[in-house]
C-alpha cells in the first residue's frame, strides 16, 4: 500500500509501506477513506519534534476489511470512525469517559493512517459503526469526528461551556474553531474567538462565535476582562500548546473558571505561585474522542452540525507533501487527503 512517510522535517514522501496484517485476535484492518493532516504534524515538520523516517498520520475514517478472531461488534464491510487513541472501552479508565487515557491505550500515529489501509488495535473498543454508507458530502465532517472536532469538543466539555457562560477560545486553528462549534452546542451564551485572521474569523462566526478579539498576550487578556465585566470568562478553550497560549487561556479564566486546554504542550510551565493565586479548574491532555463519537457521529449524520467546513483543501494521498506545505505556510486551516 502507499503511505506518508516523514523522512526529516520539512521532508514528507509518498511511499510504498507493508500491508497491514492481523496481529491480535482484537485488531481490524480497515480500508481508510478518508484521512488528513493535523496541526500536530506540523511539530515534526517544523523541526520542534525529532523526526526520522516516521509514519504519519491518525485520523482516519474508513470500511472493515479483516476482523480478528475476538472482535465482536464489527464486520467486514463496516463503515467506521475511530478514535486517534485505541481504546478498550471497557477498563476503569474508560468507563470513567477518559479513553485516551485507557490502561490499553495506544496512539494511532505510531501506526500511520495518512495510508490505503490501517490495523486498528482494540477494534471493538476503538471504533464506532456509522449508521451506513456515508454519503460523500458527510465524509469530511466524519473525518473531523475523528480528532479535530472530538478535541475541541472535549475542550469546550472540560470548560464546562453551557448556557449563562461565556466561553473564550485561544487558538483559531481548526481544533479551537471546533471548540467554538462545540460551544454553541452547549448552549453558551457568549462566545469570544481570539483570532487575527480574516478567514479563520470569518469561519468563528459561522460556527458560532459571538464576538473576536485580535489582541493576544496581556492584551487580549485585558480585552476578555473588559468584555465580561472585569471578571474573566467563565469557561476558556486553550487549543494551541505554548507558553503564552496557556498564559493566556489562565489568565483570562475568571475565578472558579474552567479551563479546557487540547493544544499539544511544547515547552509550557506553569508558575505555582500565579496558579495557586487565580482557583480555576484545569482539565486537559489528549481528547477522549471515544466518549463522544456516538453523538458526534449521529449529529453529523442528522446534518445538524458541519465541522468538515474546516478542511479547506482536499488533495489525493499522493499529494501530501504539499497539504504539509499548504498547512506551514497557512495557505490551509487544514488539508484532507483522499485515498
Ligand atoms: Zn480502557
Amino acid at each position: 500500500m502507499r503511505g506518508v512517510v516523514m523522512h526529516a522535517p520539512g521532508d514528507v514522501r509518498v511511499e510504498e509501506r507493508a500491508d497491514p496484517v492481523l496481529e491480535h485476535p482484537t485488531d481490524a484492518i480497515i480500508s481508510i477513506t478518508a484521512t488528513c493532516i493535523c496541526g500536530s504534524d506540523l511539530w515534526p515538520y517544523r523541526g520542534h519534534d525529532r523526526v526520522h523516517n516516521k509514519v504519519m498520520g491518525h485520523e482516519y475514517i474508513g470500511v472493515v476489511t479483516q476482523v480478528g478472531a475476538e472482535v465482536r461488534t464489527l464486520a467486514v464491510g463496516d463503515h467506521v470512525v475511530g478514535s486517534f487513541m485505541t481504546s478498550d472501552n471497557t477498563c476503569e479508565i474508560c468507563q470513567a469517559g477518559f479513553q485516551s487515557r485507557c490502561i490499553h491505550t495506544t496512539g494511532m500515529g505510531a501506526i500511520g493512517t495518512q495510508a490505503e489501509y490501517a490495523r486498528i488495535p482494540l477494534a471493538d473498543g476503538t471504533l464506532v459503526k456509522m449508521p451506513g454508507e456515508p454519503p460523500a458530502d458527510l465524509i469530511p465532517s466524519l473525518l473531523a469526528a475523528s480528532d479535530v472536532l472530538g478535541t475541541g469538543w472535549f475542550a469546550a466539555v472540560a470548560a464546562e461551556a453551557a448556557p449563562g457562560k461565556t466561553v473564550a477560545v485561544v487558538g483559531d486553528g481548526a481544533v479551537g474553531l471546533l471548540g467554538i462549534l462545540a460551544a454553541k452546542q452547549l448552549g453558551a451564551d457568549r462566545i469570544i474567538a481570539m483570532s487575527r485572521h480574516a478567514d479563520r474569523q470569518a469561519l468563528a462566526r459561522e460556527f458560532g462565535a459571538t464576538d473576536i478579539v485580535e489582541e493576544r498576550g496581556d492584551e487580549g487578556v485585558a480585552r476578555i476582562k473588559e468584555m465580561t465585566g472585569g471578571y474573566g470568562a467563565h469557561s476558556v478553550i486553550e487549543a494551541v500548546g505554548t507558553q503564552e497560549s496557556m498564559e493566556q487561556a489562565i489568565r483570562a479564566c475568571r475565578a472558579g473558571g474552567h479551563v479546557g486546554f487540547v493544544g499539544v504542550s511544547h515547552g509550557v510551565s506553569l508558575n505555582g505561585g500565579e496558579l495557586f493565586g487565580k482557583t480555576v479548574h484545569l482539565l486537559g491532555g489528549p481528547a477522549p474522542v471515544r466518549r463522544f463519537l456516538p453523538e458526534l457521529i449521529q449529529l453529523i449524520w442528522d446534518r445538524k452540525i458541519n465541522p468538515g467546513a474546516v478542511f479547506d483543501m482536499t488533495l489525493p494521498l499522493a499529494d501530501a507533501a504539499e497539504g504539509y506545505r499548504a498547512m506551514d505556510e497557512r495557505r490551509a486551516i487544514k488539508v484532507l487527503l483522499t485515498t
